[in-house]
């Protein structure tokens, strides 16, 4: 993909037509922002432009391209040199991806048994700092993205640190991360950072209905709406049925009665065990422990966006965020809850998604949540209480 056909992210593309327009680009990058929003192919087409033999300079086309040219001027990957055509089918011979994973092709067998827990300093050395040492093998240059870089553990970040400092010539070295907050400060500081943004709603909604997952409208907007403008997230949870999973849930929660918060709770822990299974498909590494924690903090999220669009009935244009594929439970759930309770109800699954995170006890949380939002919405309007 060329550079400028990625949209949506004009900071950091402002950053890079800087970068690429000026006397000398900059050897490292610090790529950072929320998972999934296309950090990891904005590097691949920035490489694609620092390895093409005949970059092109033109006039931008469109005002989002205005936006982000340097001088005037957009430059791009020519899309014709062999260069381009060998980065198109990813086996371009100075393009090289680093991750954890590669410590499976490590040459020390000893080195070899053990887990990508982290990307760890065998990795950098052997596959990014030895591997810079030598010669390009088409002659442009070389360029080393990193993947997860926040998982390099102090060691390999060390080890890092001349390399980036002074990389050998021809050498780039994109670091992508979604937690630039745990590199160290002396990693960050010998790079350029180039921030991410969240994508537009929108755009995340268009992409899932062009995905495989046969989605109806109203559950593509759920999904781009609860991953808040993440792509990578959002088709993850398409792959995983979360809107399924939710609809059920969001049913028995509208009819939560009085004395139902235990089956309730344990109702809401099966749905997260369901997801949880449906994850551990893609996510074989996670612990199962892991697993459920995050499938029950994205349920809890998905029904505070309930609560949430019953709060924009009351007071915003009347249009769902979230949940337009259960329009008439929604309303439902207005009639009975004023806008006080329903930014209550929020709150209350907020703390308790956090509190899942904290190692808490899940099933005193969610029964603890069952009984707050049973409350909720079966009590009397505020203001009227004790009268
Ligand atoms: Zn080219």
């Amino acid at each position: 993909m060329c550079l400028a056909e990625i949209r949506h992210q004009r900071s950091a593309q402002r950053c890079l037509q800087t970068a690429l327009g000026g006397p000398r680009a900059p050897h490292a990058y610090i790529f950072h922002g929320p998972e999934g929003v296309g950090k990891e192919m904005l590097a691949r087409a920035f490489a694609r432009v620092l390895l093409c033999e005949h970059p092109a300079k033109r006039a931008p086309d469109s005002e989002e391209e205005a936006s982000i040219a340097a001088g005037g001027l957009i430059i791009d990957a020519c899309g014709k040199c062999e260069d381009c055509t060998l980065m198109s089918a990813g086996s371009h011979p100075d393009f090289h991806l680093i991750y954890r994973e590669l410590i499976e092709f490590h040459p020390d067998p000893k080195v070899r048994g053990r887990k990508a827990l982290d990307l760890g300093v065998d990795v950098i050395r052997e596959f990014l700092i030895a591997a810079a040492g030598s010669r390009p093998l088409r002659g442009r240059a070389k360029v080393y993205v990193v993947r997860e870089a926040e998982r390099m553990n102090v060691a390999a970040q060390n080890a890092l640190l001349k390399t980036l400092e002074e990389p050998p010539p021809d050498t780039y070295i994109v670091l992508v991360t979604s937690s630039a907050a745990r590199l160290l400060p002396t990693t960050r500081s010998r790079a350029q950072m180039v921030p991410f943004g969240p994508l537009p709603p929108e755009f995340v909604c268009e992409r899932l209905l062009a995905s495989e997952y046969e989605l109806t409208g109203a559950e593509a907007q759920f999904l781009a709406t609860v991953s808040e403008g993440r792509l990578g997230p959002a088709l993850e949870s398409a792959a995983d049925e979360l809107h399924e999973v939710k609809k059920h849930l969001l049913s028995e929660t509208a009819t939560l009665e009085p004395g139902r918060a235990v089956s309730w709770a344990k109702g809401v822990e099966e749905a997260g065990n369901c997801l949880a299974e449906a994850m551990s498909a893609a996510r074989s590494e996670a612990s199962q422990t892991d697993l459920k924690r995050h499938a029950l903090g994205q349920l809890l999220s998905a029904l505070a966006y309930a609560f949430d669009d019953v709060l924009r009935l009351h007071l915003g244009p009347g249009e769902l965020r979230a949940h337009a594929d259960q329009e008439d439970l929604i309303r439902e759930m207005s009639g009975r809850l004023d806008p006080d309770r329903a930014a209550r109800a929020v709150r209350c699954l907020a703390e308790a998604e956090a509190n899942l995170h904290r190692n808490v006890n899940v099933v005193l949380t969610l029964e603890g949540l069952g009984a707050e939002l049973t409350d909720l919405l079966h009590s009397a309007p505020t203001g009227v209480e004790g009268r």
